[in-house]
């Protein structure tokens, strides 16, 4: 299973990819969390995407892209992957089609959570209370949710108009959105088996 997860920051893409790894049996790939990672290690791209992520904006198309590349040229995606964070502009998703189709692993699935803003501002504050992350203090949040709108809301439609797209409901327990999701991906592989 190739799966993109889309879905505001906030929206639980992390916790619902944590749990389908499990059950899909792929590796989970977050570039927020491969960001983080490379931000703690002190990594030339780690220095360079600091500021960018504290503010909420979005680092280099470049940067992410050789991150990825060389991410799904390992081993442990052969049997496919959970993507989380990328694509995140229209440029990416049209970067990682072209990624994908080069590597001959094209998506077998998009799924988008949804969850509406206040939901979100309220989920980062106590993410923010918990973990400290810069990017979820209340501005920063407003901020991301801006570039969400802007950036990354086009990329769903992107997905929406190849047929696709799957939205699930992301209010809610977590077993419960789990469920919605696992019932997304049955659909879209009945569909795609005719
Ligand atoms: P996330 O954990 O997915 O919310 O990502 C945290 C931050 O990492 C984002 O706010 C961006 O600054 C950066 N980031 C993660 N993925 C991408 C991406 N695909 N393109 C650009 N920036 C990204």
């Amino acid at each position: 299973m190739r799966l993109v997860l889309l879905g505001p920051p906030g929206s639980g893409k992390g916790t619902q990819a944590a749990r389908l790894k499990v059950e899909l049996g792929v590796p989970h790939i977050s570039t927020g969390d491969m960001l983080r990672a490379a931000v703690a290690a002190g990594t030339p791209t780690g220095l360079k995407a600091k500021a960018v992520m504290d503010a909420g904006k979005l680092v280099s198309d470049d940067i992410l892209l050789a991150m990825l590349e060389e991410r799904l040229s390992q081993d442990d995606v052969k049997g496919g992957f959970i993507l989380d964070g990328y694509p995140r502009n229209l440029a990416q998703a049209d970067a990682l089609d072209h990624l994908l189709a080069k590597i001959g692993q094209p998506l077998d699935a998009v799924v988008k959570l949804d969850v509406p803003n206040e939901v979100i501002i309220a989920r980062c504050e106590i993410r923010f209370a918990a973990e400290h992350r810069k990017d979820d203090d209340p501005v920063v949040v407003r901020d991301r949710l801006k570039v969400y709108a802007e950036q990354t809301a086009p990329v769903a439609d992107f997905f929406a108009r190849r047929g696709k797209l799957q939205v699930v409901d992301g209010v809610g327990e977590l077993d419960e959105v789990t469920a919605r999701v696992k019932r997304a991906l049955a659909a879209e592989s009945a569909a795609a088996n005719g």
